[in-house]
């Protein structure tokens, strides 16, 4: 048999193109594989950059901030893939590369910006003001999720092509910006699903479970480890079907929807997180 599958075939082709130096068409069809396997380059405040950082025989390292960077590719080119937080001040940014003989250097490159829509809400002061009690179990859980972001995880993901972990009208209130009574809060820092309570919540990429609690804001959660510090947090849930340890497939079931924590009604919210950076989950998504 020396037949090979055509979406073998395929890639196969795809592969040798690369190594050929051949620049993908960008008009016309070009290759889906190439193209959908990392998130849409989005160099905005909640977006993530795509930052080419040429051949090298080894994959080198690189950091924002403090942060460790997921790099992907192959020896015929690297990029690294930087999630750039909501707060980021658009203009000139920079990471740092490591090559594997030690040598580093800068790579800068431009944060664009983007404006988020505000909501401005005047509700009665005790719904929004915390107790000292509260403030003090918040902020203890604050310091657990730094802890679970921290991880940088093998093996690296193959590509962040992610499903929706729940089907359901998607809302696009990533980033949106909420003032309570005059004063500004976080901004909305994940994707709203709107799903009744009891809906099955899904995988949206293969991945470790890391951690789960019932938090202040955000209720019952599930923290998936994707590797090469990309993470999935999902919030609110009604139920918890995983534990600590267990490995998911994409797609695997994990939970159901609730309105658990500080919520008005039952929805699922989805978190990515990139370099211990909160990222629009609509970039990991190709419909
Ligand atoms: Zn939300």
């Amino acid at each position: 048999m020396n037949s090979v599958a055509p979406h073998r075939r395929r890639l196969l082709a795809g592969i040798a193109a690369l190594w050929a130096g051949t620049v993908w068409p960008t008009a016309g069809r070009a290759a889906p594989e190439a193209e959908a396997q990392w998130p849409d380059a989005s160099a905005v405040p909640g977006g993530v950059a795509l930052l080419p950082l040429g051949p090298a025989a080894d994959r080198p390292t690189a950091w924002s901030d403090d942060a460790r960077l997921l790099v992907v590719g192959s020896p015929v080119g690297w990029t690294a893939l930087v999630g750039i937080p909501l707060s980021a001040a658009p203009g000139p940014a920079q990471i740092v590369v490591e090559a594997a003989d030690g040598s580093r250097r800068r790579v800068a490159y431009q944060i664009a910006p983007k404006s988020y829509a505000q909501q401005r809400l005047k509700v009665a002061p005790r719904t929004v003001e915390l107790s000292p009690e509260d403030l003090a179990r918040h902020e203890r859980e604050r310091a657990r999720q730094q802890l679970v972001m921290a991880r940088f995880s093998e093996p690296l993901p193959t590509n962040l092509r992610m499903q929706a972990p729940v089907g359901g009208t998607r809302s696009s209130s990533f980033g949106l910006r909420r003032v309570f009574n005059g004063e500004a809060r976080q901004p909305h820092s994940g994707m709203d699903i709107a799903a009744g309570t009891g809906t099955v919540v899904r995988a949206p990429l293969a991945g470790e479970v890391v951690d789960t609690g019932d938090y202040f804001f955000n209720g019952q959660t599930v923290w998936i480890d994707h590797g090469g510090g990309v993470f999935s947090m999902l919030c609110h849930l009604s139920r918890i079907d995983v534990r600590v340890g267990d490995r998911l497939a994409q797609g695997q079931a994990l939970a159901a929807v609730g309105a658990t924590g500080r919520v008005t009604g039952p929805h699922l919210h989805w978190g990515v997180v990139l370099n211990r950076v909160s990222v629009d989950p609509a970039l990991f998504i190709h419909a």
